[in-house]
């Protein structure tokens, strides 16, 4: 483990701060088209909640894609940990992990 690399962007997310968009159940593009998902995604920089590479529309990688937002956390199921596109790093969120406003719909 000691090649692993550490993120360099955790300074720039909103790691203390809930984002603002979490109250919509679930990836906000696939509800729009009617899309299907496997897990969510929430964007720690802006709050964005996408869907996972297992999902057929994967629009949080597409939302890192065309914002350049760097840290994601797994929201649906709560998975506490986030990940940095940019570095490929996985990392603890289970001191300050985004709670969830409600239930959220499951489209497995
Ligand atoms: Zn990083
Ligand atoms: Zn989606
Ligand atoms: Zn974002």
């Amino acid at each position: 483990m000691s090649s692993q690399q550490t993120c360099t962007h955790l300074d720039q997310v909103q790691i203390d701060e809930v984002p603002a968009r979490t109250e919509v159940p679930g990836c906000e593009e696939c509800l729009q088209m009617g899309g299907r998902w496997v897990h969510l995604r929430v964007c720690r920089t802006c709050g964005k909640v996408g869907c996972c590479d297992s999902s057929p529309n994967r629009h949080a990688t597409k939302h890192f894609h065309k914002t350049k937002h760097p840290i994601m956390e797994g929201y649906d199921p709560q998975e506490k940990w986030g990940w940095c596109y940019v570095d490929e790093v996985l990392f603890d969120l289970s001191d300050n992990f985004t709670p969830q406003k409600g239930p959220i719909p499951r489209y497995v």
